[in-house]
């Protein structure tokens, strides 16, 4: 037993070290390998296998509502970069170039891709011409690289994987309306699927994308209180359009610049996840996401018949829909448990002779330890009945991490003494000027992170200026 332990015992404690805890588990779970460069990740196929389930979902709901797949190329001319000059400010210290092709040195650098808007806009130019030919709604899976002086695994990597829509529109409304669309795909996404509850709302105009006119995001709370932005959904108007010399011609046979979106999110989800679920078993996977649903354990496997049984209960959950795996190797339960449970498999299954005389076996919960003895009879349905419970289980405890650690506040020194004493997210009315959001920063550590959709009177004025408030805006520590 001692060695079966040793597994678990190689994870920090989350209440002694978070950070290092988020680690162990990418690194001991087997999502991420260290590369030979800094900040560039491998993902093991474990964690390669829930990326592929968020492509899977998201891929069929940005078909669902009318989006392609496409892929443009991964350098980026200087001169094609500098086109829209909010956008290139904003990206530029980020940016890795390309000088040289095979031994010449090239006559323009090339960057490569921190996001691809204005190769898309370089596209559309060619071939938008007439309003029939709009909208244009364009998704592409891809990966992404930006220069950051820091890294962690998931959360900020130079290489990271992500989906990109760019989509075109003949009228702002349209715009509007799309870039609605599609945050609230990712709020439901994340809801629903990941399990972690979110608020919906915009950035202000500090935190906003560079180039944007409006940046829509859902922020997320982590188990240690602090926000992750998880995804984020932008509308440009027709700046990039004017700057790209996008037009077409309308009904009104005039010429036009269409509107525009983008919207994207990455593996970065995936640290959500963790951070969000875990424990100091391991990861924690919600049902839904899990590359591996349930885990059947054969107990006393060397006696007649038990593998047999096994892997009959397992050939019933497939045809069910289930994903489900057996393990039948020469390792000691302790330490298959111990594996499972840092790998945050969702159910395990265990069953020996005894349980076979009676027809039933043990289910046992990933997300609260709960074990209890089923029929065989409708294993299916009592498995897929216990999934959802899981799913639900654990949207239910990040709910109330959300709103156990959301509070009112009414002045800028109890926003300083609530952070320092509990985190999470504070509320607060808000004149609009960047000076106030500075001064937050600067005093209470925070920034803001959106301005909630749906909003609360908490007063008539600004707490740090004292002028009239013009929103309600939650503020935090984040990612
Ligand atoms: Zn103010």
């Amino acid at each position: 037993m001692a060695q079966d332990k040793k597994q678990v015992e190689q994870i920090t404690d989350m209440e002694v070290d978070f950070a290092k805890w988020f680690t162990d588990v990418c690194k001991k779970a087997e999502l991420i390998d260290y590369s030979s460069i800094k900040g560039m990740f491998i993902l093991r196929p474990y964690g390669y296998a829930i990326w592929e389930n968020f492509q899977k979902i998201l891929d069929e709901k940005f078909k669902e509502t009318g989006h392609e797949n496409v892929y443009l190329p991964m350098l980026i001319p200087e001169s094609l970069l500098q086109k829209e000059k909010d956008h290139v400010e904003g990206f530029a210290p980020e940016c890795a170039w390309v000088t040289y092709g095979g031994s010449e040195k090239l006559e323009e650098r090339y960057c490569i891709r921190p996001t691809s808007e204005t190769l898309f806009c370089e596209h559309y130019a060619n071939i938008i011409h007439s309003h029939r030919d709009l909208p244009k709604l364009y998704n592409q899976w891809c990966s992404v690289l930006r220069w950051e002086k820091t890294s962690r695994p998931f959360l900020r990597h130079r290489e990271f994987l992500w989906q990109e829509g760019h989509t075109m529109h003949a009228t702002a409304e349209e715009a509007i309306a799309e870039t609605e669309r599609m945050f609230n795909i990712y709020a439901d996404f994340c809801e629903n699927y990941l399990a972690m509850p979110v608020v919906k709302g915009r950035k202000t105009d500090k935190e906003k994308f560079s180039g944007a006119e409006a940046t829509y995001t859902v922020e997320c709370m982590m188990h240690d209180k602090k926000a992750l932005q998880a995804g984020t959904s932008h509308y440009f108007g027709d700046g990039f359009a004017t700057a790209f010399d996008i037009t077409f011609t309308g009904k009104d046979n005039k010429p036009h610049h269409p509107f525009q979106t983008s919207w994207g999110v990455s593996t970065r989800l995936i640290g959500g996840v963790i951070m969000t679920h875990g424990d100091n078993n391991g990861l924690v996977l919600p049902p839904r996401i899990a590359p591996t649903q349930v885990i059947i354990i054969p107990v006393a496997q060397h006696k007649e018949g038990v593998l047999e049984a096994n892997e009959a209960v397992m050939n019933r959950l497939k045809a069910a829909g289930i994903r489900v795996k057996m393990d039948a190797s020469e390792q000691s339960a302790g330490w298959k448990f111990a594996e499972y449970e840092m790998k945050g498999v969702p159910l395990r299954l265990e069953m020996g002779p005894k349980d076979m005389e009676k027809n039933q076996c043990v289910l046992a919960r990933r997300d609260n330890g709960e074990k209890s003895f089923v029929s065989l009879d409708n294993i299916e349905e009592t498995v897929k009945t216990m999934l959802d419970a899981v799913q639900q289980g654990l949207f239910d405890k990040a709910k109330k991490n959300l709103e156990d650690n959301t509070y009112a506040c009414s002045s800028l020194e109890e926003v300083k003494e609530k952070m320092a004493s509990q985190g999470g997210f504070a509320k607060t009315m808000w004149c609009g000027d960047l000076e106030c959001e500075l001064k937050m920063k600067e005093e209470a550590g925070v920034s803001s992170r959106c301005i909630p959709l749906e909003q609360e009177h908490l007063g008539d004025v600004c707490p740090i200026c004292g002028k009239p408030a013009k929103h309600m805006v939650y503020w935090g520590v984040a990612y």
